[in-house]
């Protein structure tokens, strides 16, 4: 069985495509070609409780580096566009405090590819705005998932109409609608 690796903070940009690139403390020994289980949670998990499968992802590079070596397109790859890389830096540290990690700590670099082919849609009143209707909540389609509104993840959105339809309606645009944006009009 393959190993698991916790997606807890990323799981959006991961399940998008978005994410392609995880630093870890550990995973030393991956090896390119390896396949990981993906999972929202993989440690601290209470007596019977189940970890979540996301989707499957396979390696295609590993390396290490000091974590402050990280350059903006890194950060982008690695799910937080809206991020510089001392930002990035700093959450990562505070997240493993525990270990100790500091901004001179190697990391071990993974770049993957995943079978992730979930469409984000964008969820407003109940109903995506592209008008895909269904029943509420976890009961929509495996390959479908929503982000609200107002969420801070709803730049993760990838449902072309749910963007669409966000942008008409004059939202105040984060950063990344307006690259989307920008993408959406070279394609
Ligand atoms: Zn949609």
């Amino acid at each position: 069985m393959a190993r698991l690796m916790s997606f807890a903070l990323t799981e959006t940009p991961l399940m998008t495509g978005a994410k392609d690139v995880t630093r870890r403390l550990g995973f030393r020994d991956a090896k390119v070609d390896e396949w990981f289980q993906a999972v929202r949670k993989a440690m601290g998990l209470r007596k019977g409780e189940q970890v979540t499968r996301l989707c499957m992802v396979q390696m295609r590079a590993v390396s290490f580096e000091p974590l402050e070596a990280i350059t903006p397109d890194e950060v982008r790859r690695e799910g937080f566009p809206e991020m510089t890389p001392p930002e990035f830096v700093s959450m990562f540290c505070a997240a493993h405090r525990a270990k100790r990690c500091r901004p001179d700590t190697e990391v071990t670099r993974l770049a993957f590819v995943s079978t992730a082919r979930t469409i984000i849609h964008v969820l407003a009143n109940g109903l995506a705005l592209c008008g895909k209707a269904g029943p509420p909540g976890e009961l929509w389609p495996a390959a479908h998932r929503w982000v609200s509104f107002e969420d801070p993840g709803a730049h993760h959105a990838n449902c072309t109409r749910c963007v669409e339809a966000l942008l008409a309606m004059r939202v105040r645009l984060a950063r990344p609608f307006e690259e989307y944006r920008r993408h959406a009009s070279q394609s």
